[in-house]
């Protein structure tokens, strides 16, 4: 979720090394692997907790890049857009999405061939297809009303 994700000079696959909350802020930021799919809107059943997600972004998410487009200042603009932490994760893994190297490690699985800190290249998240890039509809185009139209499945 950052308008550049800065992954070098990070130990070799550090996050098989220590937990979560271990991280520092360096490596914890580089664990995104850019796919751009926690900045997408979700309904939320309030009886059932059930969380469908939709194609419809934040304002700031870039389509082509599948980042924020503001990232530091980000704030500004979207105010309820979360601050993702070890200390807050358990809260928040339940709606975010299945193939995010943050929920993946907190479940204790490992992360994809495909995660741009396997690869080596930030391109591998959008080649292998679960990436938002080219999906995606700006929020201020679609009326919350019509969001229900916009439900998708997570690419995975
Ligand atoms: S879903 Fe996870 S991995 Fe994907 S952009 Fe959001 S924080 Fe990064
Ligand atoms: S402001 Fe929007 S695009 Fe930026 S990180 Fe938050 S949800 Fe994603």
């Amino acid at each position: 979720m950052t308008d550049h994700i800065d992954r070098k000079g990070l130990a070799p696959r550090f996050w098989e090394k220590k937990p979560l909350t271990k991280l520092n802020d360096k490596e914890w930021e580089a664990l995104c692997d850019g796919c751009g799919k926690c900045c997408l809107n979700k309904l939320e059943d309030e009886e059932t907790g059930e969380v469908a997600l939709t194609c419809v972004s934040c304002r700031l998410l870039d389509d082509e890049s599948c980042l924020c487009s503001n990232y530091e200042i980000r704030h500004q603009f979207v105010p309820e857009c979360i601050v993702l932490r070890p200390d807050n994760i358990d809260e928040h893994a339940y709606w975010m999405p299945e193939t995010c190297a943050y929920r993946l490690l907190w479940q204790g699985k490992p992360l994809y061939d495909w995660h741009p800190l396997i690869s080596g290249d930030p391109e591998t998240v959008h080649a292998a297809g679960v990436s938002m890039r080219g999906r995606t509809v700006p929020e201020f185009e679609v009326g919350e009303d019509d969001w229900e139209d916009y439900i998708i499945e997570e690419p995975t």
